[in-house]
């Protein structure tokens, strides 16, 4: 019988262990710009109820329609993998009992989510990403001051081609009217509409515009645009916004076509693109780096008090990719200090004693203590790129004692076994 082998579920990938440097780069530098700008971490679990993101995401939107992995547990509950982060964040914050604390309530979270979308460069079915709410203010500063952060992040990741888009959805008085005049233009031309869009415009009209299909792109194209429909209080709270991003130099496209893909969007929404496709992506494809807006009326609909929020979520591969074709150098930040390389069995014994009695002074060694020629241990420490090596042969498993040699500058010295751990500290440190 032929030996059955396993791969990775469709549209899943495994982080092997040469790209984690990527992975700890972009956490670590979502973790410092979080911490500079006072938000504290939230962890929520990977599946919750179903119908958590019916009811916010919406139910007429694609990531419900289609994507969402929702099964039943062996007690007949509905739950979903999670398919975003705001949702779950503001679940944990109503159940949390937050809404006490002083707002507004600054949250970041780094996690999986997952989509059951159709696999191609850049998009997954299980992806991750890092998301960023806050929670209690209205005031547009804010929002300037979210996209300012979310730039902000991916240009310390070394990304600056950067494209940042922006658009206003508008409120509960403003969008109901605009959606009868987006559906009267778009009734008349039903007949060209692709079979999902027919079905949009009944449910969920401002989906169209994130239809790829060129025959309704085209028709999208010359539709009325929701930025010239605002009631009074949306069009000032966008004005102020772009005014601080002019005040903050950022550049900016305004976008009218920028829907998002969820419902519970008010107001300002925007998405960070690289300026130039990615390798393997399409034009126009669902590319972006991250996007975000702001979500009013959300708390409320979970069962809050009326409370106004904003936030935005980034994925973390999509930047990784950026790093990669960009060749970004990532900052090494950890590596191996010193390697142990041994020649006969004595010797074998001290390093292993050695090896561990290093590692518990916290001093980052690897060692050989298989049986290996000196040349091959040697080609091994020089593969690490350590500056140190410790060596000892039979000799020195005799004598008590090990030959510390720099790796840098070829000198070596004879030291005793007993001093090796207080030598090593000294000049690591140095
Ligand atoms: P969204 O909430 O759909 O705007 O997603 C925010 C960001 O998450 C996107 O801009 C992507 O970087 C990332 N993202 C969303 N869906 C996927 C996916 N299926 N695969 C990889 N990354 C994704």
């Amino acid at each position: 019988m032929a030996k059955r082998t396993y791969q990775t579920p469709r549209g899943t990938k495994d982080v092997l262990p040469d790209e984690q440097k990527h992975w700890d780069f972009v956490v670590d530098v979502v973790k410092e710009e979080a911490f500079n700008a006072g938000f504290r971490r939230i962890d929520t679990p990977i599946f919750e109820d179903s119908g958590l993101f019916v009811k916010s995401v919406g139910k007429n939107t694609d990531i419900v329609e289609k994507e969402m992995y929702t099964f039943k547990d062996k007690s007949g509950n509905s739950l979903t993998l999670r398919p975003e982060g705001t949702a779950p964040i503001i679940r944990a914050y109503l159940e949390g009992g937050m809404q006490s604390l002083p707002h507004p309530v600054n949250l970041f979270y780094i996690g999986s989510m997952f989509r059951y979308e159709r696999p191609q460069a850049g998009r997954y079915r299980q992806f991750h990403q890092y998301g960023f709410e806050t929670i209690g203010e209205s005031n547009p500063v804010i929002d300037a001051q979210l996209i300012a952060l979310s730039l902000r992040i991916l240009r310390k990741l070394g990304l600056e081609n950067l494209l940042l888009e922006i658009n206003s959805l508008g409120c509960p008085s403003c969008r109901p009217k605009y959606r009868k005049l987006l559906v009267d233009y778009l009734s008349d031309y039903k007949k060209k509409l692709c079979t999902d869009c027919k079905q949009r415009l009944k449910t969920n009209p401002l989906r169209i515009f994130d239809c790829k299909q060129k025959s309704c792109q085209e028709i999208i194209a010359s539709a009325p645009q929701l930025i010239n429909y605002l009631c009074q209080s949306c069009h000032e709270h966008f004005r102020h916004v772009l005014e601080y991003l002019d005040d903050l130099e950022l550049s900016y496209e305004l976008n009218p076509r920028l829907a998002r893909g969820l419902d519970y969007y008010t107001k300002t929404v925007w998405e960070i693109w690289p300026a130039k496709p990615l390798e393997g992506e399409e034009l126009g494809s669902q590319a972006a780096l991250g996007g975000g807006g702001r979500y009013d009326k959300l708390i409320e609909l979970l069962g809050g008090r009326p409370t106004p929020a904003l936030g935005f979520a980034c994925g973390i591969e999509r930047p990784i990719a950026m790093i990669k074709e960009e060749k970004i150098e990532i900052p090494e930040k950890r590596k191996t200090q010193v390697f142990i390389a041994q020649l006969g069995e004595k010797a074998q014994k001290i390093c292993f004693k050695l090896l561990n009695e290093l590692q518990d002074a916290g001093i980052a060694v690897v060692g050989s203590l298989e049986k290996k020629s000196i040349g091959s241990q040697f080609k091994e420490a020089n593969r690490l790129k350590v500056p140190l090596t410790i060596l000892v042969g039979q000799k020195e498993a005799f004598d008590g004692t090990v030959i510390l040699k720099d790796m840098v500058s070829g000198s070596q010295e004879i030291i005793p076994q007993e001093k090796i751990v207080k030598v090593l500290l000294k000049r690591l440190e140095s």
